[in-house]
């Protein structure tokens, strides 16, 4: 029997379930591996199956999703979050640092058919997660990666080098030491082949906080470059404003 596969998705901006699409000819190699039980944007829907493998997208960001989750959990051998969302609760998380009501109540013209948390988390807040894949989007490559090793019983390994390391391996030229570009690539964790380099631009941490990130040495580095401390801030406090390393340092910049 093949492996059965399910892709949740939770609140979120579907990009990552776009990244699985995006496999295009690998997805249909992947098809005939595995039994893709539900997976809504690609068509199967069957949310309660019992599933080897449960891809799940987006942060709890409301009741509802509370309880969806632990039946998911339920319901998977392994699951695995994908994405900025799942992982660290996205950049729907900076209303975690805000009142939630008081800015439903200026979008919504009836904020009572609004039913959220006032807070937006990632998945390992709610259940217990077997592997965490950043990004925002994920990318393909991760995802086939993983369940590949988990069809031959192995642990998945994953990259946990720092953009910076990528940069190097790919001989781009540094934005920030070539021009002064203030870039969160050598607190990042690597994944996206450095994309944003490559085209000459900063890295903007989508990939979340890379393992031990000297984050006081870069926010004085930026200081260095002339950012004030609320763009300082603001580089933490992006995509993944809520993954723990990333808002102690955000904090330290804070008014
Ligand atoms: S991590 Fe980024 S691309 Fe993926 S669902 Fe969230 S916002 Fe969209
Ligand atoms: S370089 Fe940085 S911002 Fe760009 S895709 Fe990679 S991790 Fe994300």
């Amino acid at each position: 029997m093949k492996p059965r596969v399910a892709v949740h998705k939770f609140t979120s901006c579907d990009g990552c379930q776009l990244a699985f699409l995006n496999l295009g000819e690998d997805l249909l190699v992947l098809s005939e591996l595995v039994e893709i039980v539900h997976f809504a944007e690609a068509g199967p829907v069957d949310p309660d199956a019992q599933v080897d493998i449960a891809f799940v997208e987006g942060s709890v960001s409301t009741p509802h999703e509370i309880d969806r989750i632990k039946r998911i959990r339920t319901n998977s051998r392994f699951l695995i979050t994908i994405g900025a969302c799942a992982t660290a609760g996205g950049l729907q998380a900076l209303r975690n640092l805000a009142d939630g009501g008081e800015w439903i109540a200026e979008i919504y013209a009836r904020p009572e058919h609004i039913h959220s948390l006032a807070t937006s988390t990632a998945i390992s807040r709610h259940v217990d997660v077997d592997l965490e894949l950043w990004g925002c989007p994920v990318n393909g490559r991760q995802v086939i990666t993983a369940i590949r090793a988990l069809l031959f019983g192995v642990v998945p390994q994953q990259d946990r080098d720092k953009v910076c390391m990528e940069c190097k391996r790919q001989q781009t030229v540094c934005v920030m030491v070539a021009k002064g570009i203030p870039c969160m690539g050598p607190v990042t964790l690597t994944g996206c082949g450095a994309i944003c380099p490559r085209y000459g631009r900063d890295c903007y941490a989508c990939y979340g906080p890379a393992e031990n990130p000297n984050t006081d040495a870069i926010a004085r580095r930026f200081e260095g470059l002339g950012l004030l401390p609320r763009d300082i801030v603001r580089r933490f406090e992006f995509i993944n404003n809520a993954a723990p390393v990333f808002a102690d340092a955000g904090k330290k910049y804070h008014d």
